[in-house]
């Protein structure tokens, strides 16, 4: 996995754990070159997922533009991050 802070692509895993309910595997990397560190998530993906816009057209689904748009609208309420990524997998479950 390439250094989103250096472009090295020689990271290392520190440690690896589930995540989100055990649909996902979380890992922390660091960067022998630069010292950055940073996470990533693995998880399955069944299919392809497509969105249907009120106005009929059709992209491609993107997890992180729900995860934004969710977060936005919990931002003033008493919701754990956590809680947020089980509630986007488990609509992509489904
Ligand atoms: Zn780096």
């Amino acid at each position: 996995m390439r250094c989103p802070f250096c472009g090295n692509v020689d990271t290392q895993v520190k440690d690896s754990r589930p995540a989100e309910d055990n649909v996902a595997i979380r890992r922390r990397r660091f960067c022998p070159a630069c010292g950055g560190r940073f996470t990533t998530y693995e998880r399955v993906q069944l299919r392809d997922l497509v969105v249907v816009k009120s106005s009929g057209r059709r992209e491609d689904f993107d997890r992180t533009k729900m995860e934004r748009s969710i977060r936005i609208a919990m931002q003033k309420r008493p919701v754990e991050p956590e809680r947020i990524d089980q509630m986007i997998s488990g609509i992509v479950r489904r």
